[in-house]
């Protein structure tokens, strides 16, 4: 996809949000017209067993954007029912991250801060008849549920009576029975065609420590009956989230209806998915643990935190999420268009300076040695604010190896031997004289400067069309670039059948060394920077005082061709 046509396909997007609201828009304005709702209250319920991604941002961009335009809340809402894949280390990385995309929450809630209330809500439907204790064993259960074009049979289980339902229940919460040994069932239908209105697993025996609850419990409700529940207990007005619970939209509001409690309402959107990458955390966690990457935050991983360390800006992410939309159906987004939303942002931010990464030895005949000149170049021409800093200029300098060519063609208006080509923010030099090795490769070249025509006060009247890049031979500091390519080499992963591991590009990672203008130095990794005519750049975190290591954020281009 090139750059021209992403341009159009970022620019029309922007109009078009403008005309059309998305369908959960809507459904929210005429509810607030009906009088329904007052105001909206939505949540982001993330599990905390991994790191959030950009599939996540979007459902954040959604649920906190919804909330923002329509002058409602959102509530951060760990889902911790599972106590055994559950980390407070997540818990941290989703809360910075979450705000760092520039989002805050009204509450921070967790499902397990409502184990009192599922708990009650499972006696209130035990007491209704509507649930029973179970000790079939696991595969007998699966058995006895039938298939999706077979009706499936209860067992004399589900014929206990409330009492003793009751009493063997209050029996698990003590723990008085082994783990595995029996579960609690809704008893809704075994012949639904929706197979998880079969008697669903409400509540299982665990005896796990859990991050937030420690040893209170020994029972743990299902996700389904936590997760749908906290909504209602929330009061969540609009709850958004990703086609696969279109299936337990029923089932959560079989659980409102009898247990007459807040009726939550659930919208479906298509999960994003991402080409060259994978989005489950599932998946992601065995790219870290198995040492694929060097961790979540790995500036190649989909991650928020790998994203960042990559030199993405939250304005860069949430742009693309408003661009992509909600759609209905699942869909594959090209990456391409993510990247041109950053290219597109720190097109206007990050400030321009000088980097060679081949460099060929150039030696200006005409300055002396020892000579330093200061030339002062502005940060960004974007950015008028953005001030200007000092490059040190002298007898010899670096320039790069490809901005060199013997016999270059006429079109050619980069350094040839006899031709001239201005160094950026410097002067005009020509090419007196190529060295080569006894091999026959280029290492130095002699040069003289022209004088009167430092850029700003040319009067030399020298015709030049190229202009380069530079650096001092002697002031600048040497730095590692760190390259990255796709992390697979397949664009659709989800769609290969065997191990997605098998697609890994080993060739994702290059490292470099490089000269960059001593400016860089003073880098933090708030800076964003555009290495001239190379791309965009951050400073990576595992710098230090020996070594200063900057990422690639991007391409200045989309050279991406399938
Ligand atoms: P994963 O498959 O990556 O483990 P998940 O759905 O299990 O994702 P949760 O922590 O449960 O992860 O997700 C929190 C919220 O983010 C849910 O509302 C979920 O629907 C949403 N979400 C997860 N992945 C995506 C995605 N790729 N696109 C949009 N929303 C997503
Ligand atoms: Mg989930």
């Amino acid at each position: 996809m090139s750059t021209g046509k992403n341009k159009k396909k970022g620019m029309s997007s922007k109009e078009e949000k403008e005309r059309s609201l998305n369908f959960i828009e809507e459904i929210i304005e005429a509810d607030l017209a009906s009088g329904k709702h007052d105001s909206i209250l939505t949540r982001f319920p993330p599990e905390p067993n991994g790191y959030l991604h950009i599939g996540h941002a979007k459902s954040i961009c959604l649920n906190f954007g919804l909330a923002n335009k329509y002058g409602g809340g959102t509530n951060l809402r760990f889902d911790d029912t599972n106590p055994v894949t559950e980390d407070t280390e997540y818990v941290d990385s989703i809360k910075d991250d979450v705000k760092w995309l520039g989002f805050n929450w009204v509450n921070e809630f967790y499902a397990s801060d409502y184990f009192d209330t599922l708990y009650e809500y499972a006696e209130k439907l035990i007491n209704k008849g509507l649930a029973y204790v179970d000790e079939t064993s696991s595969e007998e259960m699966a058995e006895q549920k039938g298939t999706p074009t077979e009706p499936g049979k209860r067992n004399k289980f589900s014929e206990r009576s409330i009492e003793d339902n009751l009493r063997i229940f209050r029996e698990m919460r003590d723990g008085k029975h082994p783990e595995g040994s029996m579960v609690l069932r809704a008893k809704i239908d075994m012949t639904s065609s929706n197979m998880l209105m079969r008697d669903p697993i409400i509540y299982r025996i665990k005896f796990a420590h859990h991050h937030r609850t420690g040893d209170k419990w020994c029972i743990y409700p299902m996700y389904d009956l936590a997760h749908g529940q906290s909504d209602s207990i929330e009061h969540i007005t609009h709850s958004v989230c990703t086609l696969e619970f279109v299936p337990h939209r029923e089932l959560y509001n079989w659980f409102i209806e009898k247990l007459e409690i807040f009726p939550s309402k659930q919208y479906e959107f298509a999960r994003l998915n991402l080409g060259y990458t994978v989005m489950s955390k599932r998946k992601l966690k065995q790219l870290v643990e198995e040492n694929y990457v060097s961790g979540w935050d790995d500036p190649r991983m989909p991650t928020i935190s790998g994203l960042r360390r990559r030199g993405y800006t939250p304005k860069s992410i949430r742009d693309f999420c408003d661009r992509i939309g909600i759609a209905k159906r699942d869909n594959l987004i090209d990456v391409s268009l993510l990247e041109f939303f950053i290219r597109d942002h720190l097109n206007k931010i990050s400030s321009r300076v000088m980097v060679v990464s081949d460099p060929l030895k150039v030696t200006i005949t005409n300055i002396p040695e020892g000579h330093v000149e200061n030339c002062e170049i502005d940060n960004n021409p974007e950015d008028e604010e953005s001030g200007s800093r000092i490059v040190p200029f002298d007898r010899v300098i670096y320039i790069e190896k490809e901005d060199f060519m013997e016999d270059a063609p006429k079109k050619y208006f980069r350094l040839k031997p006899d031709g001239v080509v201005r160094l950026k923010g410097a002067y005009i030099i020509q090419c007196d004289e190529v060295i080569k090795d006894a091999s026959g490769e280029v290492i130095e070249l002699k040069c003289h400067y022209i004088e009167n025509s430092k850029s700003g006060q040319d009067t030399s009247g020298v015709k030049c069309k190229g202009v380069i890049h530079w650096v001092s031979a002697t002031h600048n500091v040497p730095v590692e670039l760190r390259l990255y390519d796709r992390l697979f080499k397949e664009e659709d992963v989800n769609a290969y059948e065997g191990d997605f591991k098998d697609l890994i590009n080993e060739n994702s990672l290059q490292i470099v060394t490089a000269y960059a203008e001593p400016s860089l130095k003073d880098a933090t990794l708030e800076d964003k920077f555009q290495f001239m005519r190379q791309g965009y750049y951050v400073l990576d975190k595992d710098s230090n005082e020996d070594k200063i290591i900057f990422n690639r954020t991007v391409g200045l281009r989309d050279s991406w061709k399938k």
